[in-house]
C-alpha cells in the first residue's frame, strides 16, 4: 500500500460535535446532532484505515478502531455507497470465514500539483494516493514574473484536466523556489524571484478553482516527496540538500517536516562562507553559499571562463548561454574547467552540509536539484568531505545519495502535501460525510495541518 509520513490512521479522533461544521447543539435536534458527528467520524477512521493500507477487510477494521462490528458495516457500506472504497477479492482464511478484502479507491479524485524553479517549472496531476498519473514540464524564467508565470500554468492544470477527464481538482498543491510564509503562503524576499514578493500563488488559483491550495517551499516538498515515495525509502531522518539555481535544505525528522518558526528553516542558500568582496550574491549580501556554490554562481564563472573550454565556447555559441547540463556533459568527457568548477561547487557546499549533518545527525543526506545533470560525481564529492568532517556517532549509521525519484521529488512532494492535507485527521471528518471535499476549500485550508 502506499505509505505516508504521518501517522495517522489509528488517530482519527472523535471530534466534539459542535466543531464538525460549526452548527449550534442547543437546538432539540442536538441528540440527533451529536450523533450524526459521530457518524462522521467514524466513516472518517475506517477510510483512513483503508487508505493507509493499516486494515483491509471488515474483521481487520472493527479489531483496528475499536468500533463495534455493526457499525463498522454500516460505515464501510456508507463508503462503498461515497466511491471511497470498493470491495475485492476474498482475503486468505484465518480459519473461519474468508472476508471480502477493501481497497482505497485512489481514483476518487484528483489533486493538481506544480513546481516551480528558477528556469523550469513542472505540472501534474496525482491520484489520492499522491502518486502521481499525468507529468508536463517547460523551460521558464521565473524572472518573467508572478502574473505570467501563474497564467501558463494554469495553461498546464487546463490542458492536464482536460486530457483526463477532470471537472474539478479535489485540491492543489505548489512548490516555490522561495521562502514561503507558510501560515499565509506568501513569498517574503524570495532572492531570486524578482518581481514575486510578497505575491500569494493561493490568491491567484483560487481566483480560478474553487478548491484548497496548499503552497511550500521548493525543498520542503522535495524532501517530502523522498521521504516518502523514494524506492529506497526507510524511517530515518532525512536532510535534503538541493543544489538547483539556487542551494536550500529540507529536514523530515520523526516523520515530521521541519519549518520552523515561520517556515524559513533549512533556507542555507544565504548562510555566510566567505569575505571575499568579489562573491557579491543575488540577495545583495556578500559572500553567502550561493555566491560560492550554486548553479546561478557556477554558470557565471563557467560563462566568463568559457574561453578556457573548447566545449563550453562552443556550446555557448550554440545557444547563447550555459545550461547545468552542458557542464555535466563535458566533465564527462573530462573538460578540466568544467571538471574544477563541479568540483568546487560540490566542496563548498559539502563543508555547509556537512556542518549540518554533525547539528541534525540525520539517518540519510539525500543530494538532489539540477547540480545532479552535472554528474553523479557531485554526491561523491559531497560524501567525501561530510564523511571527514562528522563525528564518528553521526557518520556510523549516515547514508549519504542523490535523490531517487528523476527530478520529480517536489512535484511528488506537492501530490502529497494536498492529499495529506485532505486526508489528515483534522480535515477529513468535516467532509467525509458529502463523499467529497469540493466546496469546503476554505475550511480546508484553514485545518490542513499535514506534516507538520
Ligand atoms: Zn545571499
Amino acid at each position: 500500500m502506499n505509505s505516508t509520513a504521518t501517522p495517522r490512521a489509528a488517530a482519527v479522533p472523535v471530534p466534539a460535535a459542535a466543531s464538525v461544521d460549526g452548527r449550534s447543539t442547543s437546538s432539540s435536534d442536538g441528540d440527533a446532532f451529536v450523533a450524526t458527528a459521530l457518524d462522521g467520524a467514524a466513516l472518517a477512521a475506517m477510510v483512513e484505515l483503508v487508505r493507509s493500507g493499516a486494515s483491509s477487510t471488515r474483521p481487520e477494521l472493527v479489531s483496528r478502531s475499536g468500533l463495534g462490528r455493526k457499525i463498522v458495516t454500516q460505515r464501510v457500506d456508507q463508503a462503498i455507497e461515497l466511491g471511497l472504497i470498493v470491495e475485492g477479492e476474498l482475503a486468505p482464511s484465518a480459519g473461519g470465514r474468508q472476508a471480502r478484502t477493501l481497497r482505497f479507491r485512489a481514483e476518487a479524485g484528483r489533486v493538481l500539483v506544480a513546481q516551480i524553479g528558477a528556469s523550469e517549472f513542472s505540472a501534474g496531476l496525482a491520484d489520492l494516493d499522491g502518486n502521481l498519473t499525468e507529468v508536463s514540464h517547460e523551460d521558464w524564467d521565473i524572472a518573467a514574473g508572478p502574473e505570467s508565470t501563474m497564467a501558463r500554468i494554469h495553461d498546464h492544470f487546463e490542458t492536464l484536466s482536460r486530457r483526463a477527464r477532470l471537472d474539478r481538482p479535489w485540491a492543489i498543491g505548489i512548490g516555490l523556489p522561495g521562502p514561503v510564509d507558510f501560515s499565509t503562503a506568501r513569498l517574503v524576499a524570495p532572492p531570486i524571484m524578482p518581481g514575486w514578493d510578497g505575491f500569494s500563488a493561493r490568491g491567484w488559483l483560487r481566483e480560478h478553482y474553487d478548491a484548497p491550495v496548499w503552497v511550500d517551499n521548493d525543498v520542503n516538498l522535495m524532501a517530502i516527496g523522498e521521504w516518502t515515495k523514494s524506492p529506497l525509502r526507510d524511517e530515518r531522518d532525512l536532510l535534503f540538500v538541493k543544489i538547483g539555481t539556487g542551494v536550500g535544505a529540507g529536514m523530515i525528522v520523526r516523520g515530521r517536516l521541519v519549518r520552523g518558526q515561520s517556515g524559513a528553516a533549512g533556507d542555507i542558500g544565504h548562510t555566510h562562507v566567505t569575505d571575499d568582496p568579489t562573491k557579491v550574491c543575488r540577495c545583495g549580501k556578500v559572500g553567502c553559499l550561493e555566491a560560492v556554490a550554486s548553479g546561478w554562481s557556477m554558470l557565471l564563472e563557467a560563462t566568463a571562463r568559457a574561453a578556457e573550454s573548447p566545449l563550453l565556447s562552443a556550446a555557448m555559441q550554440q545557444r547563447g548561454s550555459l545550461a547545468l547540463g552542458d557542464l555535466g556533459e563535458a566533465a564527462r568527457v573530462g573538460d578540466p574547467l568544467a571538471t574544477e568548477l563541479i568540483g568546487t561547487n560540490a566542496h563548498a557546499v559539502a563543508e555547509v552540509a556537512a556542518n549540518l549533518v554533525n547539528f541534525m545527525n540525520p539517518g540519510v543526506l539525500v543530494i538532489g536539484g539540477g547540480v545532479l545533470r552535472a554528474g553523479v560525481q557531485v554526491v561523491d564529492e559531497i560524501e567525501s568531505v561530510v564523511r571527514a568532517r562528522a563525528t564518528d556517532l553521526v557518520a556510523r549509521d549516515l547514508a549519504v545519495r542523490a535523490a531517487t525519484l528523476d527530478h520529480l521529488e517536489g512535484l511528488q512532494g506537492a501530490a502529497l502535501l494536498a492529499v495529506e492535507n485532505l486526508f489528515s485527521p483534522s480535515t477529513l471528518p468535516r467532509w467525509i460525510a458529502q463523499g467529497t471535499p469540493v466546496g469546503h476549500a476554505v475550511m480546508l485550508q484553514r485545518y490542513g495541518r499535514a506534516f507538520a
